[in-house]
């Protein structure tokens, strides 16, 4: 059985101790490789190598540091591909998902070519009777990313992107679920000119996310993941005198007001709810219609849209979507449209029990789609991270703004409608951190910066743009005085001539 191994130093052949995990072939239900699960022991090899080369690399201009940025995205363009197979392979999203996944990290790094402007400090002249100060981002040292299966490219690209162009040496964590893509993205930033040492991979679970939360030489540390574990992150590390930005979970309501075109609005929720097998943070698994009328009109064309949708492997060009990533995930969707039955909401379209012709070992679900869902109901409350759509029925605005607000998570919300007063007046009250006006994913671009709130997000600072980097630096700042006139005497500064 293959093994997927450490990136150390920039070499492999690293695996320590006897421990691994399975890396599945969703869409066929096969074990494909196993990922050797590092220890502490690892950890400090990787540490180690990373304070030898991190102060030169901080030391490094910022011109020459965008080049080898310049570099990564030529060569990461250059090899769309095959990262996009290797990527859907493990993770079961179809191909151009994966290369969406891919892209939207790319972002990151095309923005991390401006390092130079964006790291750039500020100045005053004259602060006082000859006094000047200025400030400057220097670098944390050593930081850590910790990302979870279901954007294998992205959010490592989110992390590393705005980390080492700022100067700093990352140890990256992915998820052991699909652990490859993470691996040729360091193996291809070494290809860039970037410095051995500079971009390392370490496999693991529990174990080695704590030893990372505990090493007194990693400075900070970004996680993205379930909520409770980016608690628990967040938690241990600022306890350990960290830098900690945690995200979590989600659960994000697209609002339908009266006045919305709703051909544009069923479209964008086949998209939203589905791709990717709902198997996204900024997914649109709630659709609130506001008014009993939208929600018939709507109800009624989205069950056509919904049946339409096709469910094939990872590698069908026709499919909408792929399996979920793993047995135990397709059971726990699958877990959750059984609660939804019990609690008393109506299963329109059932998509348990699903198999695909041919892949009947695959882990697929089936488009589902739960109607008549309430706030009360545990299937509403918590994040399913599945192929289902549930409808919650909003008597007036005032409940469609109520519902995402007092939702304990708050990552995205989008409103669709022609009313630009409404959409303002819902942008400006929502209690959530990123919102779409008639755009069902609102992932903002790399040059602002991703971020939720209440229980989606701990800590206090986002994801890439400024944001990123004010994460990944720290300010030093700096006042100076030169009196005027020099020493005479013996301690006369004499301008050095040549010869
Ligand atoms: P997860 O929380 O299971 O895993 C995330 C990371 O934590 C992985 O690297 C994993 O190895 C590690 N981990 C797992 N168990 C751990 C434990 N007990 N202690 C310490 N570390 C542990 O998340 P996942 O299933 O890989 O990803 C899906 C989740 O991520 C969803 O909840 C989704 O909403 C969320 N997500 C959030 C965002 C965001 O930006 N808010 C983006 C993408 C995904």
């Amino acid at each position: 059985m293959r093994i997927i191994d450490h990136f150390i130093s920039g070499g492999t052949g690293t695996a320590t101790g006897a421990r691994t995990h399975q890396v599945w072939n969703p869409s066929t239900g096969e074990v494909q490789a196993q990922v050797a699960l590092g220890d502490k022991a690892l950890l400090d090899r990787a540490v180690e190598n990373a304070k030898k080369v991190q102060p030169q690399w901080a030391q490094t201009n910022p011109q020459r540091r965008a080049r080898v940025m310049f570099r990564y995205k030529e060569l990461i363009e250059a090899n769309m591909e095959e990262l996009a197979r290797l990527l859907s392979s493990e993770h079961g999203k179809v191909i151009d998902d994966a290369k969406g996944d891919i892209q939207r990290g790319l972002e990151v790094i095309e923005y991390a070519c401006g390092i130079p402007a964006v790291q750039m400090g500020q100045y005053t002249g004259g602060a006082g009777p000859g006094i000047d100060v200025y400030s400057m981002r220097q670098p944390l040292g050593i930081g850590a990313g910790i990302t979870p299966f279901n954007f294998p490219a992205m959010i490592p690209m989110w992390m590393f992107g705005m980390a080492i162009s700022a100067g700093n040496a990352f140890i990256l964590k992915p998820s052991e679920r699909d652990p490859s893509v993470p691996v040729r993205l360091a193996e291809l930033f070494l290809e860039a000119g970037a410095p051995e040492g500079l971009l390392q991979v370490v496999h693991g679970d529990k174990e080695m996310v704590d030893a990372i939360l505990d090493h007194p030489d990693i400075a900070g540390v970004s996680f993205v993941g379930s909520s409770d574990i980016a608690h628990y992150v967040y938690q241990r590390g600022v306890a350990a005198g960290k830098r900690v930005q945690a995200m979590g979970g989600a659960k994000n309501h697209g609002i339908v007001m009266p006045d919305a075109d709703l051909d544009q609005v069923v479209n964008d929720l086949t998209g939203a709810a589905f791709g990717s097998a709902g198997e996204r943070c900024m997914a649109l698994p709630v659709v609130v219609p506001v008014g009993e009328d939208t929600a018939e009109r709507l109800r009624e064309k989205l069950i056509p849209a919904i049946r339409a949708l096709r469910v094939g492997v990872s590698s069908d060009p026709d499919a909408h979507y792929g399996p979920v990533v793993t047995p135990e995930h397709k059971q726990r969707v699958e877990h959750w449209i059984d609660t939804a039955e019990q609690e008393g909401a109506e299963i329109v379209i059932d998509g348990r029990g699903f198999s695909l012709q041919g892949h009947e070992n695959g882990f697929y679900v089936g488009p589902t789609l739960i109607d008549r869902v309430t706030p009360q109901m545990k299937s509403y409350q918590e994040e399913i991270f599945g192929p289902v759509l549930q409808i919650v029925r909003a008597n007036d605005f005032e409940e469609a703004v109520r519902l995402p607000s007092e939702h304990q998570y708050g990552n995205g919300v989008a409103i669709f409608t022609r009313n630009g007063h409404a959409a303002r007046e819902f942008a400006a009250r929502v209690n959530v951190g990123m919102v779409g006006i008639n755009v069902p994913i609102p992932v903002p671009v790399s040059y602002h910066s991703f971020g939720g709130w209440k229980r989606s997000a701990f800590g206090d600072t986002n994801q890439y743009g400024t944001e990123g980097l004010k994460f990944w630096t720290k300010v030093k700042t700096v006042t100076q005085r030169w009196p005027d006139g020099s020493p005479t005497g013996e301690n006369a500064f004499v301008i050095p001539t040549m010869g």
